[in-house]
C-alpha cells in the first residue's frame, strides 16, 4: 500500500516528545513490511538549521493561505538522517511543508523562544492540514496518490474532512497520542480559517462552543486509533475523556488502541548511539560503567552501590511532576541518588532548582532537551521513575525496560500495559519487570521506591527481575501489523460509513 504520514513532529528532524518517536519508527516498520511510505511535516526553521533539501517538488498557492508554499524533499533512514554512504539501509521519503511566515521562526513547533504557545496555531495547522489533504488527493502535481493517509493529532485533524472535499479520497486513519491536546479554537478563529460553513456544527468541528481540530479527526477518519488498549479503554470514561469520552463512545466501533513499539536499533544497550558501554543480558555488569559515567558526568558521588534513580519527562502535570517534587525531601533523607531531566512548566523547573541547591550530593537536575543525556540515564540508572497521572502509552518505561533500569509507574494507560509489578506471584512466575502503584499521591510514590530499595539489597532477586525486564519485546512487529490491518480494512471498506461533512 501507499501511506502518506502525516505528523507536526518526526525524530530525528523535530521532536518535543513521544510523537516524534513514533512517527520515526512506526513508517520504517510498515516500510520493512513492504509498503510505500512518505512523511509530511512542516519545515521548521530548526529543520532549515539541520538539513539541506534535495528538491522541491512544488511551489505555488493553495485556497486558504495568503503566502506562497513550497514542498520539499528529503530523506531518513532507519539510522536517523539519511547518510548518502550507506545506501543499504531502508530510506524514507519525508516531504518538507514550507510556508516561512508559518513555520521559519525560532522556538518550537508549539511554543516561541519564551514557551508561550504561538497565538496563530489554528492557522499555522489548518494551513499544513489543507497541504495534506491536497498531498492525499494527489492535487499538487507529485503523481503520487496514497491509498492511505494516516493523521497524528489535533495539528492534522482537519486534514481528515479536508480529504473527503473530493469524490474519491483515499482511506484515512487519525491516531490520538494525547487526548489532552485537542486544538481547541474560538468562533472567531474559525471564521478567519475560510473553512465551510456548515462544518460548525455538532457533527462537525464544534466542540463546546469551540472548534476542535481533533474532533475532526475522530469523527471524520476511517479509523481511529489511540495508542495502548488500557488508554482507549479510559478515554471513554469522563475520568480521563477530557470531554471527548460521548464522542469515543460514538465512535467505539471504529476505535482501537495499539500498543506503541520502541525502535530498539535507537534504545537498546547493545544499539544505542548515545552511549560509549554497550552491554546485553549476557554482559550485565557492564552496565555498572554506564552508571559511572553518568554519576561522573552529571558531577554526583561515583558510587556503584548507591541506587540511582532516573527520570526524563516534559515537566507537565500529566507526568506526576509534582508527586516527585513533594516526594523528593523525604527520598533524599536515604542514600539514593536522583537524576532528573526535563524542561516545561517554570514552576517545576523552579522547584527542581531549589531542591537541587538543597542536596547538591544526592539530585542532578538537567532543564533542558538532550537527546544524548536522555540514552545515557536510560542506561545508566537502577530505575526509572514514572508516575505518570494518565500515559497515554509512555515509550520510556518501554526503553528502561530494555536497559534493565527497572520502571516505577502509575498503574494507568501505557504503563498497565507494559510493566509487570513485582510481587510474590509475580516473582514465582518470572513476570515481574518493574513497580506499579495505584494513587496518583506521594505517600503511594515513596511507598514504591521503598519497594524498588528493597529489591536493591537483594542483589539476586534484582539480577532475576533485570534480565527479565531486558528480554521484554516491545519491537514495531507486532503494532506496524495491527495498523497494516486497520488500514487493509479501510482501504477495503472504503468510506461506506463514513460519509463527509459537506463537499464543495
Ligand atoms: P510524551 O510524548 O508524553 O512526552 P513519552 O514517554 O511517550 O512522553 O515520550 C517522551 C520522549 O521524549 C522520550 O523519547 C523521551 O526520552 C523524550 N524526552 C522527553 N523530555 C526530554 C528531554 N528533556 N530531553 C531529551 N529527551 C526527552
Amino acid at each position: 500500500m501507499r501511506i502518506l504520514f502525516a505528523s507536526s513532529e518526526l525524530y530525528p528532524l523535530i521532536k518535543t516528545g513521544g510523537l516524534a518517536d513514533v512517527c520515526f519508527s512506526l513508517p520504517m516498520a510498515l516500510e520493512s513490511l513492504g509498503h510505500e511510505i512518505k512523511i509530511v511535516l512542516p519545515f521548521y526553521r530548526a529543520i532549515k538549521e539541520k538539513i539541506n533539501p534535495d528538491a522541491c517538488l512544488f511551489k505555488g498557492k493553495i485556497f486558504g493561505c495568503l503566502g506562497e508554499i513550497s514542498i520539499f524533499s528529503t530523506t531518513i533512514s532507519a539510522s536517523g538522517i539519511s547518510d548518502k554512504a550507506q545506501t543499504n539501509m531502508p530510506e524514507i521519503e519525508v516531504l518538507l511543508v514550507d510556508v516561512p511566515d508559518l513555520f521559519d521562526r525560532a522556538g518550537g513547533p508549539y511554543v516561541d523562544e519564551n514557551n508561550c504557545a504561538w497565538g496563530d496555531s489554528a492557522y499555522r495547522f489548518t494551513v499544513f492540514s489543507r497541504v495534506v489533504a491536497m498531498l492525499g488527493n494527489d492535487q499538487l502535481g507529485l503523481h503520487w496518490k496514497p491509498d492511505v493517509v494516516h493523521c497524528n493529532d489535533w495539528q492534522t485533524g482537519l486534514a481528515i474532512p479536508l480529504l473527503k472535499l473530493v469524490k474519491k479520497p483515499p482511506a484515512s486513519l487519525f491516531t490520538i497520542h494525547n487526548l489532552a491536546y485537542q486544538g481547541n479554537f474560538s468562533k472567531a478563529e474559525y471564521d478567519y480559517l475560510l473553512l465551510p460553513e456548515d462544518w460548525w456544527s455538532i457533527d462537525g468541528l464544534e466542540f463546546y462552543g469551540e472548534c476542535s481540530f481533533l474532533k475532526a479527526g475522530v469523527m471524520h477518519a476511517d479509523w481511529v486509533t489511540t495508542v495502548s488498549p488500557t488508554y482507549a479503554t479510559e478515554v471513554q470514561t469522563p475520568e480521563f475523556g477530557e470531554r471527548f469520552e460521548g464522542i469515543l463512545q460514538f465512535r467505539k466501533d471504529r476505535f482501537v488502541g495499539i500498543l506503541n513499539g520502541a525502535d530498539y536499533s535507537q534504545w537498546s544497550p547493545q544499539n544505542d548511539p548515545f552511549i560509549d558501554t554497550h552491554f546485553s543480558s549476557d554482559s550485565i555488569s557492564r552496565k555498572r560503567l554506564n552508571k559511572t559515567f553518568l554519576q561522573e558526568k552529571l558531577q554526583l558521588p561515583i558510587a556503584d552501590d548507591i541506587p540511582l534513580f532516573g527520570m526524563i519527562c516534559r515537566m507537565a502535570y500529566q507526568k506526576g511532576v509534582d508527586l516527585v517534587i513533594d516526594a523528593l525531601p523525604e527520598l533524599l533523607t536515604q542514600n539514593i541518588q536522583v537524576v532528573v531531566l526535563g524542561s516545561g512548566d517554570i514552576y517545576y523547573e523552579a522547584a527542581f532548582k531549589k531542591l537541587k541547591q538543597e542536596f547538591p550530593d544526592k539530585l542532578s537536575v538537567t532543564l533542558a532537551y538532550d537527546e544524548a543525556l536522555s540514552h545515557q540515564i536510560e542506561a545508566g540508572s537502577d530505575f526509572f521513575l514514572m508516575p505518570s497521572r494518565y500515559e497515554p502509552c509512555g515509550l520510556n518505561q518501554i526503553y528502561s525496560l530494555s536497559y534493565g533500569t527497572l520502571p516505577i509507574v502509575r498503574n494507568t494507560g501505557g504503563l498497565a500495559d507494559t510493566v509487570i509489578d513485582v510481587n510474590k506471584q509475580t516473582i514465582s512466575a518470572n513476570t515481574a519487570t518493574g513497580f506499579v502503584f495505584e494513587k496518583a499521591n506521594p505517600p503511594e510514590l515513596i511507598k514504591a521506591v521503598s519497594r524498588a530499595l528493597s529489591l536493591y539489597r537483594n542483589k539476586k532477586l534484582l539480577m532475576q527481575i533485570r534480565l527479565i525486564a531486558m528480554a521484554s519485546n516491545f519491537s514495531w512487529e507486532k503494532s506496524s501489523r495491527e495498523y497494516e490491518r486497520l488500514y487493509r480494512l479501510a482501504v477495503n471498506d472504503g468510506n461506506k460509513n463514513n460519509k463527509p461533512i459537506s463537499r464543495e
